[in-house]
């Protein structure tokens, strides 16, 4: 027996051919879409403005359905942190940070990661695989179920949790869809964010695809650092970075800029002259930098740097006219901060012993 659809994968336009392929006119997909994202309907019996017919055809073919949550950890500062279980003793974890005038919700786009930065716990983790588009908007429809009710909304999604985004490209790219459409999620393109490190082929057709605001995590303005910290960088070196970044400011009808992530680790990248370096390499470009804390994780020798040298570090770009902000770490008593998000990954590439031995 073929498997059935899981609605949650498909688009609206894929939701359209689907619609089309059964017979049907294409405003099913508007009553289906409103059933499952505005009424968070998932029982095809409820729909009752379908069809009996249509309805039952549905219950043969397809399904809505989601990861089962494992576990919901509330942190003190209003941090919460799922962990969703995905089968094959893998799990992912998505984060709501919730602020005065926002609620963030930070999802993940692949079960572990493949590209080793070596201050990141998932990448500690090694990969096992890519999630689907459902398994990305489930994370979405799961946190608005649980935040619904206590009067909470999610106003920005960022793809800053688990995983490389742009070496999932498809995947997200129809989540991003359903993110932006007025008839899912309805959220504006300044609200979605990819963050990547830079799979520079993918940024270039990411920058086409879909309008969402970019995030690159750069953490060295020089290759020789850079090679280190953000190993794909030997692969997809800071020009060709820079020149893909170009490619995004420059497409779309409107005003576009990028956010540089600078995670700030001591006596590594955080000096003056590091700071002088990125001023040069952000020089002319529309670009916002955002110094994040090193958030410690059991298997890594980094440490935090100061906030003397953090300020320092920030006064040395804003001499230099960028737009700099340092982010304020979040939900770090349940391990829900940045780069401490490592679920369970069954690895895959065995990249996990060989590095630990
Ligand atoms: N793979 C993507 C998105 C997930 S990582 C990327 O790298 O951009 C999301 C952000 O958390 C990135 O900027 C990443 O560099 C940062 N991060 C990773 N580990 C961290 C740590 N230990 N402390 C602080 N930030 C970290
Ligand atoms: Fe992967 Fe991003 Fe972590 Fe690097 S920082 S290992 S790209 S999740």
């Amino acid at each position: 027996m073929q498997s059935k659809i899981n609605l949650l994968n498909l688009n609206q336009k894929a939701l359209d051919e689907f619609f089309k392929k059964l017979g049907e006119k294409s405003y099913r997909t508007k009553q289906i879409m409103k059933w499952i994202y505005k009424d968070q309907v998932f029982d095809f019996d409820q729909m009752l403005n379908l069809s009996k017919k249509l309805r039952e055809q549905l219950k043969e073919i397809s399904c809505i359905e989601f990861p089962s949550v494992v576990s919901k950890s509330h942190a003190l500062d209003g941090v919460i942190k799922w962990v969703v279980e995905l089968g094959g003793e893998n799990h992912v974890e998505m984060v709501y940070i919730p602020e005065k005038d926002r609620g963030t919700l930070c999802i993940s786009s692949q079960v572990g990661c493949a590209l080793a930065c070596t201050f990141c716990s998932t990448g500690y983790q090694g990969f096992n695989r890519n999630l689907s588009t459902a398994e990305i908007i489930a994370q979405v429809l799961i946190a608005n179920l649980h935040l619904n009710p206590a009067g909470k909304r999610i106003s920005n999604v960022v793809f800053m949790g688990m995983g490389e985004p742009m070496l999932n490209e498809e995947a997200v790219y129809s989540a991003c869809d359903l993110l932006m459409d007025d008839l899912s999620f309805g959220l504006s393109r300044r609200r979605v964010t990819i963050s990547s490190s830079g799979v520079v082929p993918a940024l270039e057709r990411m920058s086409e695809r879909v309008p969402v605001s970019l995030a690159i995590s750069l953490h060295a303005p020089n290759n020789t650092l850079r090679d280190e910290l953000v190993p794909i960088n030997k692969k997809y070196p800071i020009e060709a970075l820079m020149k893909a970044c170009d490619v995004y400011l420059n497409a779309g009808t409107q005003e576009r800029h990028i956010l540089f992530e600078y995670v700030m680790l001591k006596g590594v990248n955080d000096s003056s002259e590091h700071a002088q370096q990125l001023a040069q390499l952000l020089k002319g470009v529309s670009a916002k930098v955002n110094l994040i804390p090193f958030n410690p994780f059991s298997e890594s020798e980094y440490q935090t740097s100061s906030i003397k040298t953090v300020e320092n570090f920030q006064n040395i770009l804003f001499s230099k006219g960028i737009r700099t902000m340092t982010r304020r770490t979040r939900g770090e008593d349940v391990d829900a901060a940045c780069g401490q998000l490592a679920g369970k990954v069954k690895d895959k590439t065995k990249r996990t012993h060989a590095r630990r031995d």
